[in-house]
């Protein structure tokens, strides 16, 4: 069982902002199904950015960039729980088209000044930079399957929710 307030941050990488959007829609039930949730850190739901450490850290979108790789690295380190919400966190998203692909011609072709443009040649997966609890699957993700994982980890529990259990027992 965690403190009687639980903390929740929202870390969001490259993607549509789908998956944030299923968790702006059910904030009420959120706070009724888990009691003692408090989102302490979405900046995407301009919500107060508080300082970890978190209960649970939700990541939505895969690492693109090189400021990417060093963000997950704090993400991880300030969660106790951390799960991936939807395709592109779990498994790189529509943007890991670029992995078979030139980034640098795609750049050439679609920037005026490609020069200016930071990026990695790949999108990749959360668990493939650190160790993910959970990966919810989905795009976006379902909101009911979102509340029955969250309420479960701040009670302690196993989630039911068809997740991909990485680390929690
Ligand atoms: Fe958007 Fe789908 Fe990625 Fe979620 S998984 S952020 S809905 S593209």
């Amino acid at each position: 069982m965690m403190a009687d307030k639980a903390t929740l941050a929202v870390f969001k990488f490259a993607s549509c902002d789908g998956c944030q959007l299923s968790l702006l829609d059910c904030e009420d039930e959120l706070l009724a199904v888990a009691e003692a949730v408090e989102i302490a850190y979405f900046p995407e739901g301009r919500s107060r950015k508080l300082a970890g450490p978190y209960d649970v850290g939700l990541v939505e979108g895969s690492i693109t960039t090189p400021d990417d790789l060093q963000r997950i690295q704090e993400a991880r380190e300030a969660c106790r729980y951390l799960v991936t919400i939807g395709a592109c966190a779990s498994a790189g998203g529509i943007q890991a088209l670029r992995n078979w692909a030139n980034v640098a011609e795609f750049m050439q072709q679609v920037y005026a000044h490609p020069e200016y443009v930071s990026t990695l040649a790949t999108s990749t997966p959360i668990s493939e930079h650190v160790a993910v609890d959970f990966e919810l699957r989905g795009c976006p993700i379902s909101k009911h399957q979102l509340l029955e994982l969250i309420s479960s980890l701040v009670r302690g529990k196993k989630p039911r929710t068809p997740s991909h259990s990485v680390c929690v027992e």
